[in-house]
């Protein structure tokens, strides 16, 4: 991190950006660009660091977005604190921070939505029915909003990742997408805002989510012929079960395509489970 970090300029209108934008384009700057809904925490930091150094301006988001929430989850209490989320911007070197309040992204309810019929109804999706098209949607319309060059993403998030790569694809963006890794604490916990809503012991005990991914990559590569899938999910299952947490999915997809793999070949696990009420996301390589 930047240790003289400079004030930050704080932009809360999508047409005062997107102006900005135009302008830094027209005088040849590089934009990278890193969506967020603030809470920021090192894993926001990693990719901020990595967006100063390879562009120009560095464009943080910071939007609870309020299309993908299900109506039972935690939009309301989600935590917002754009003080201190500013600090950290400026000290991990970036130039903007779009902040926009929702009547501003979205004066009218919207109409149109980016989709991904294939994949926005699983695994996570299956849980979270509205999640992807309202993330899909306010991605897009953040990246016509602050035109960046590049944007930078959480494999945290793996399959938000990867259904942001394939609409970019699909759709021509001409936009770099890039995916980093995840910062975990010490116990291998990933890092997450949602952390936060955890007793200390659920935290303690959230550590068997990462215990359980590396003893089933483990028991994994022992062997001679791959572990098949639903071997490794037992393993996982017992380790987070015994710690107290409840499982929601455990599914072990081919990274590429992030359909069911058969072996644990360029495979990937992905899982969400609860400790307490707070539901967290991760997922580990093969
Ligand atoms: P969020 O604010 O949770 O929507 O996350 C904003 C971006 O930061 C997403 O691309 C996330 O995947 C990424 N992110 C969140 N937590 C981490 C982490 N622990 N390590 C790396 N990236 C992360």
């Amino acid at each position: 991190m930047r240790k003289n970090a400079k004030e930050i300029k704080i932009i809360k209108s999508p047409a005062a950006l997107q102006k900005f934008s135009k302008k830094m384009q027209a005088h040849g700057k590089s934009i990278g660009l890193v969506p967020t809904m603030g809470a920021l925490h090192k894993g926001h930091a990693s990719l901020i660091e990595m967006s100063a150094k390879n562009n120009d301006i560095t464009i943080v988001s910071i939007f609870v977005n309020p299309t993908q929430f299900g109506a039972n989850e935690d939009f309301a209490i989600y935590p917002r604190r754009l003080k201190a989320d500013a600090k950290l911007c400026a000290t991990a070197g970036a130039n903007i921070i779009f902040a926009p309040e929702p009547q501003a992204m979205y004066p009218l309810p919207l109409q149109t939505f980016v989709h991904n019929p294939s994949l926005e109804h699983l695994y996570c999706g299956k849980y979270r029915p509205v999640h992807f098209a309202g993330v899909l949607s306010v991605v897009a319309k953040l990246f016509n909003i602050s035109l960046p060059n590049k944007a930078y993403f959480g494999e945290k998030d793996f399959q938000q990742l990867h259904l942001i790569k394939k609409m970019v694809q699909d759709l021509n963006f001409p936009i770099k997408i890039i995916g980093a890794k995840t910062i975990r604490e010490k116990s291998g916990l990933a890092i997450s805002s949602r952390n936060e809503y955890m007793s200390p012991k659920e935290r303690e005990a959230a550590s068997s989510i990462y215990a359980g991914m590396i003893t089933a990559k483990k028991c994994c590569k022992g062997r001679s012929t791959c572990l098949l899938p639903t071997e490794l999910k037992n393993i996982i299952q017992k380790k987070i079960q015994q710690a107290g947490g409840k499982i929601q999915y455990i599914e072990i997809v081919n990274k590429n395509d992030l359909m069911p793999a058969k072996t644990t070949k360029n495979a990937v696990i992905l899982l969400a489970c609860y400790f307490g009420k707070t539901r967290l996301i991760d997922h580990l390589e093969l």
